[in-house]
C-alpha cells in the first residue's frame, strides 16, 4: 500500500493539527520510539505500576525527539478572536487608555505615545516604544530614527501620513531601555486593539522587541526577519529598526530587501528618482 498521504488528506490533517495547535492542547506528537523507551519498567516498578525514571545516561543517548511537526506560525486563534473589542475604534481605545498609570512606565514619561497617521492605513509599522522626541511631543517616531523611518516610507512610494506608526508600549521606558516583559504584557492588548480596528493588509515590526511581542517568540529576529507571518487578519513581516541601521548602516540593503517584499504584497511601486 502506498503510505504517502494524498495532498487532500495532508491538508484535511494539517487543518486538524493547526486547529489542536490554536487550542494550546500542546505537543501532542512525539517519536513512539522514545516514548517506548522512557516508559521502560523495572520489575519493582512493573509491581507497583510506576514508571521509572529514565537514568541521565540514557535519556543522553535518546536522540532528542521532534517537538513539533509543523512549523510554528502565529496564525489567528480561536482566543484572538474571543479577545475583539466589538465596535471598537481608535477613539474608544485612546480614551480607555486615559492617563495611563498600569505599568511603571508612566512614572517617568512625559506624554503618552498613542500612535499616529491613517486610521484605515493598509500598512501599519510597529516600533519598540518613544525615545526623548517622541516623549516631548507625544509622537511616533519624530526622532533621528523616525527620519530614516520616513525615508524609508517615501522609498516604498508612500508618504507618512499613507501608513500608520505606532509602538509596543506607549510610555518612554527610562534611558530608552528595553520595555519589560510585563510593560509589553500591561500594554500591548491597546496595540492588538489598534491593529484590530486599523486592519491593515501589512503589518511591519521594527526590530525585535516589536516582532518578539506580536509573534509571542524570544527568538532572535534574525531568525525570522523577511518572512511573512499571518497575525490576526494582516500578514506581519519583521525588519530591522532604523534606530539599529543608525548604528549599522550596512544592514540598510536587508531592510530594504524587506520593505520590498512588503511593495510586491501592496502592489506598490518605487517613488521615481527625482534626479
Ligand atoms: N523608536 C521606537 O521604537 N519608537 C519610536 O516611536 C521612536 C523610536
Amino acid at each position: 500500500m502506498d503510505s504517502r498521504l494524498s495532498e487532500t488528506s495532508r491538508e484535511k490533517l494539517e487543518a486538524w493539527l493547526r486547529y489542536y495547535d490554536d487550542l494550546n492542547l500542546g505537543d501532542f506528537y512525539t517519536d513512539r520510539r522514545i516514548m517506548r523507551k522512557r516508559s521502560v519498567k523495572t520489575p519493582a516498578a512493573a509491581s507497583e505500576n510506576r514508571t521509572q525514571a529514565i537514568p541521565a545516561a540514557t535519556a543522553a543517548a535518546i536522540p532528542a525527539a521532534p517537538v513539533r511537526i509543523l512549523p510554528v506560525v502565529p496564525a489567528p486563534s480561536l482566543f484572538e478572536a474571543v479577545d475583539r473589542v466589538a465596535n471598537d475604534t481608535l477613539e474608544l481605545i485612546r480614551e480607555n487608555l486615559g492617563e495611563c498609570t498600569r505599568c511603571r512606565l508612566h512614572e517617568q514619561r512625559n506624554k503618552i505615545v498613542f500612535g499616529a497617521g491613517n486610521p484605515h492605513a493598509e500598512l501599519v509599522f510597529v516600533g519598540e516604544g518613544p525615545g526623548h522626541d517622541e516623549d516631548i511631543q507625544g509622537l511616533p517616531f519624530v526622532g533621528r530614527a523616525g527620519k530614516l523611518l520616513t525615508q524609508m516610507i517615501e522609498a516604498m512610494g508612500l508618504e507618512r501620513g499613507d501608513v500608520y506608526i505606532c509602538n509596543v508600549v506607549k510610555c518612554r521606558p527610562p534611558e530608552n531601555r528595553k520595555p519589560e516583559d510585563d510593560e509589553v504584557a500591561t500594554c500591548s492588548p491597546y496595540l492588538y486593539r489598534q491593529l484590530d480596528v486599523i486592519a491593515p493588509k501589512a503589518i511591519v515590526c521594527l526590530g525585535g522587541v516589536a516582532a518578539q511581542a506580536l509573534l509571542k517568540t524570544k527568538d532572535p529576529i534574525s531568525r525570522f526577519r523577511g518572512t511573512w507571518f499571518d497575525f490576526r487578519n494582516s500578514k506581519l513581516l519583521a525588519t530591522y529598526h532604523p534606530a539599529y541601521l543608525l548604528r549599522n548602516p550596512n544592514a540598510k540593503g536587508e531592510v530594504w530587501k524587506d520593505l520590498q517584499k512588503v511593495m510586491v504584497f501592496l502592489g506598490l511601486k518605487p517613488k521615481k528618482s527625482s534626479r
